[in-house]
């Protein structure tokens, strides 16, 4: 008997398993055992016998042939006479490119795409601007290409080809890894993929090609403008590394400040206004500077509840198309005083048995209990 252990057992799947869960469990598993990854001295076997098992499962006449006589298959193994030797995949397509770029180290060939990071910062508007919408202005330090080596970070930007790429900024690298040979293309790292080099730095930059510069921004905010709307200004990033390509977008996020006394419910604007006990019983009227530049004018007719809302239409907040007004609505809640003067707590007992004798509600809970205990 063979003692290599079950090939379904070594890629942990079940029997039935079919291409795509193979492939799945092949993935994780050389991801974790590629022996340029792991440093346990039995990653190595481990790595061959994933390889081993994958090559038979993946292959449909080996499978069926194993699946009938397990590793002692006649005719010996399924490999020929010299057994497993390792077989021809594409590892880079299994794995992911991901997979290599990082084990190297180096700059995959995908991210030195010649385009500069994109930039987010956060600027706050009041609910004014939200209302109105407006032009700003802010100033602020950016990064911007270097003025004195024009981003190529060499000194007064004289750069030479590249003699370890010829200038083309690839590398073509041929990799054993364990029983497999890679060919793969990368950044050539001698000048990080832009083929030029140059034998000073740039002072003014350090040789990154890129200088803080204070830079106003001048943009629009939209009316109806909600809390994280992203204002995109084209190419005001990252400029792109070694000045070759284009430079990253800025993006402006709006933050909506808080407000002492609204809070915003879409178009809507609600606050909760505390009234006194008389207030709301006889009535009053409130008069409050709004965020339109004209007054709020709230009417509290009598008899009103605390938790009653009183609707003011068409003086809340534009849609965020900047069409038409929302509402404002005014939560009305009885503001109770913890302590009150002599002659006011004199006057109310007063007015207790005249106010209390009419909260019929009360006399009708207290009647239907009676009704209940009988
Ligand atoms: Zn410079
Ligand atoms: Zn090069």
């Amino acid at each position: 008997m063979s003692d290599k252990r079950d090939y379904y057992e070594v890629l942990g799947v079940a029997k039935e398993a079919d291409a795509t869960e193979l492939k799945k469990a092949f993935r994780s598993l050389a991801r974790k055992y590629h022996p340029d990854k792991n440093d346990a001295p039995d990653a190595d076997e481990k790595f061959k016998e994933i390889q081993e098992a994958y090559a038979v499962l993946s292959d449909n006449d080996k499978r069926r042939n194993y699946d009938r006589f397990g590793h002692n298959g006649p005719g010996g193994s399924p490999f020929g006479p010299g057994g497993f030797q390792g077989f021809n995949i594409n590892l880079d397509d299994i794995l992911g490119g991901d997979f290599f770029s990082s084990m190297f180290g180096g700059r995959s060939s995908r991210s030195s795409r010649q385009q500069g990071n994109d930039i987010l910062i956060r600027h706050e508007i009041d609910l004014v601007s939200v209302l109105e919408g407006g032009k700003e202005e802010l100033e602020i330090d950016l990064p911007a290409t270097c003025s004195d080596c024009e981003g190529t970070g060499a000194k007064d930007g004289v750069t030479t080809q590249c003699n370890e790429c010829d200038g083309v900024g690839q590398v073509r690298v041929r990799q054993q890894i364990g029983p497999f040979v890679q060919d793969s293309v990368r950044a050539c790292q001698y000048c990080q993929g832009s083929g030029r080099t140059y034998a000073s730095k740039c002072k003014s930059c350090s040789g990154d090609g890129i200088q803080s510069e204070s830079q106003v921004l001048r943009f629009s905010i939209p009316k109806g403008a909600q809390e994280g709307t992203r204002l995109r200004m084209r190419g005001k990033g990252q400029p792109a590394p070694q000045g070759r390509g284009a430079a990253g977008d800025l993006f402006i996020e709006l933050i909506i400040e808080e407000h002492p006394w609204f809070e915003r419910n879409g178009m809507d604007l609600i606050m909760s206004l505390p009234l006194g006990f008389t207030a709301l019983a006889l009535g009053s009227s409130v008069v409050l500077p709004h965020i339109d530049g004209k007054d709020l004018v709230i009417k509290i007719p009598s008899g009103t509840n605390s938790g009653d809302t009183i609707t003011i239409d068409a003086r809340g907040l534009p849609s965020s198309r900047g069409i038409g007004r929302g509402d404002v609505v005014i939560l009305c809640k009885l503001h109770m005083p913890k302590k009150f003067d002599k002659g006011t707590k004199k006057a109310l007992e007063d007015l207790r048995m005249n106010l209390d004798g009419k909260t019929e509600m009360m006399d009708k809970i207290i009647a239907d209990a009676k009704d209940r205990r009988n």
